[in-house]
């Protein structure tokens, strides 16, 4: 089966060219999207005022399983550092579910996330927390100006797909989405308690590995920046604590790589490859570096 990235050449209708790339937002347009980003956060605020059920804390549990898959699969392992391989429909569905964690849109996260890796705590990194310093890393950075404006060159690969950009622009429809089906299931409680705890809880452990796993941890590999190994992000961040492994070899799918070092999105991707689904998994982590090895550059996508 062909894979939608290394067709030899795409539709003429979805090829966009440079000018047509997505392009940063306005000042108006940057203040909505944070507040709609906000809405599980503002949404804690109502927890003395709705009484929890059986029914909300098991939608909980759903959110932050779907959240986790959208975090770690398709926005990090496939949109940022595409460490597998899939069909143009499935691609889309792996954008759906991406955009309906609430950390926007595939283009927009995995702009920003393959300059922090050829950035890495240099003054070019958009979250680096020895740069920017721990509350700028963890979420300080998201109202800065060049949250706003991402360099889409870098995701040239995949602009090209018009449903993609849609995906972009429009990625609060899948997030405000998962919170009708929690009303619909569970009432304000499912709401309250499956939508707004489930993804703020999830969005917590996607800043603390910006944060946390740049500064609490081991470094096995020389990466030349502060990545770490953090166990308790490893665990439930589904695989996303080894963020030291994940620099060293940031195309691999496979981020723990030791038979103790869990991770749950590397579980996942597997699979989606045992359906067939996903292929071409990259699962073979870059040897350790050699002593006079220099550091690699580069936002791990080649
Ligand atoms: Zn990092
Ligand atoms: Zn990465």
């Amino acid at each position: 089966m062909p894979d939608v990235l290394s067709a030899a050449s795409p539709p003429a209708t979805s090829a966009l060219t440079e000018p047509e790339l997505p392009r940063g937002v306005s000042r108006a347009r940057m203040v909505i999207e944070i507040l709609v980003s906000l809405i599980p956060n503002l949404g804690l605020i109502a927890i003395p005022f709705v009484s929890p059920s059986v029914t909300s804390f098991a939608l909980c549990a759903g959110v932050m399983l779907m959240c986790s898959f959208g975090v770690t699969v398709c926005h990090h392992r496939y949109f940022a550092h595409r460490a597998f391989k899939t069909s143009r429909w499935f691609q889309f569905v792996l954008g759906w579910f991406a955009s309906a964690t609430g950390q926007r849109g595939p283009l927009w996260w995995s702009a920003h996330h393959r300059r922090h890796h050829s950035h890495s705590d240099t003054d070019g990194d958009v979250h680096s927390p020895t740069a920017g310093g721990f509350f700028h890393a963890h979420v300080g950075w998201l109202f800065g100006k060049p949250a706003s404006a991402p360099d889409f060159r870098i995701m040239r690969d995949f602009a090209k797909f018009p449903e993609l950009v849609w995906l972009d622009r429009f990625w609060a429809v899948p997030f405000l989405l998962v919170g009708v089906a929690c009303y619909l299931i569970g009432g304000w409680a499912g709401v309250v308690y499956g939508y707004c705890l489930g993804c703020a809880i999830v969005l917590q452990i996607t800043f603390s590995i910006n944060s946390f796993a740049h500064l609490f941890g081991k470094q096995p590999h020389r990466t030349g920046d502060s990545s770490r190994n953090n166990w308790l992000l490893g665990v439930i961040g589904f695989g996303e604590g080894w963020h030291n492994n994940h620099h060293h070899s940031p195309r691999t799918a496979r981020l723990g790589v030791k038979w103790n070092q869990i991770d749950f999105g590397y579980w996942m991707i597997l699979f989606l490859e045992r359906l067939g689904l996903i292929w071409s998994v990259r699962k073979t982590p870059r040897p350790p570096r050699t002593p006079n090895e220099p550091r690699p550059r580069g936002s791990g996508v080649r």
